[in-house]
């Protein structure tokens, strides 16, 4: 089979094989899957072993590391010195404290991202999650509670499961602070933020987090991390915030897999 795909490959190119590779999947996954062995969906080439990405694309995942906004977790490409702010920050403060984030959302993180959370990939939840872990050892120090980012009910049903909360499990067991469910849910179904400004996400998602009434005594008082895949304008973990400060949290951070690093190249 490697030998037929190099010899195809030399002949023909990598984009016809992708555009025979699509003609397959809509004639049919089940001769596409005696025919081609699976693919890694980065770069195209045999998964092998690896899961969710080759054993070389997990390796192109850009790490976010120090130094970076104390508070955004904006990369700096110089260390300007330790609890040092962003402009981003400095000009408009989240409600949230402390922003971490395992990789930058490129097209690597994008096409692991997408399989986990549209292809019913929750095997990549314990990878995923042990490096947002590292990335958030700070915050998980001192945390009280874990909460995933709720989806609306509606949208759960139609995808099966939450990945915020498949990773947030994983975080949990790997730190020890325990996972807070149904501490926070989503109240009103807000359309996908594919597309949106900045501003307009912000509208998107205003009014649609809740700390329900009986879930209160569980928040009062309590340092929290909210825990989702991906961070882009920020509008939905500041939603969230807000609620959870409105409730009595008395800190809230956000821990999430990978972040949108400006310029905003692809959509989610
Ligand atoms: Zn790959």
């Amino acid at each position: 089979m490697q030998a037929f795909r190099q010899v195809f490959r030399n002949t023909v190119g990598a984009p016809t094989i992708s555009r025979a590779a699509a003609a397959l999947q809509r004639g049919g996954k089940f001769i596409l899957d005696i025919a081609l062995p699976p693919l890694c969906p980065s770069c195209r080439e045999p998964l092998g072993g690896g899961a969710g990405l080759c054993a070389a694309c997990w390796s192109k995942l850009s790490l976010i590391e120090k130094p970076y906004c104390a508070r955004l977790c904006i990369p700096f490409t110089y260390d300007p010195g330790p609890g040092l702010l962003s402009m981003e920050a400095i000009a408009n403060p989240p409600a949230y404290d402390r922003a971490r984030a395992a990789v930058r959302y490129d097209d690597v993180a994008r096409a692991l991202v997408l399989g986990f959370k549209y292809a019913d990939r929750l095997d990549l939840a314990p990878r995923m999650g042990r490096w947002m872990a590292r990335a958030g050892s700070e915050l998980l120090a001192d945390a009280d509670g874990l909460l995933p980012v709720p989806l609306h009910w509606r949208r759960l049903w139609a995808r099966r499961f939450n990945q915020a909360a498949a990773l947030a499990g994983t975080i949990s067991a790997a730190s020890g602070v325990p996972v807070l469910h149904g501490a926070i849910v989503r109240v009103r179904a807000t359309p996908q933020q594919v597309g949106l400004s900045k501003s307009e996400r912000a509208d998107n998602v205003q009014g649609a987090f809740r700390v329900p009434a009986e879930q209160k005594a569980h928040v009062a008082g309590k340092r929290l991390i909210l825990i989702d895949d991906v961070l882009t304008s920020g509008a939905t973990a500041d939603t969230c915030a807000h609620a959870l400060l409105r409730a009595g949290a008395a800190h809230v951070d956000v821990l999430v897999f990978a972040r949108v690093v400006a310029p905003l190249r692809s959509p989610i």
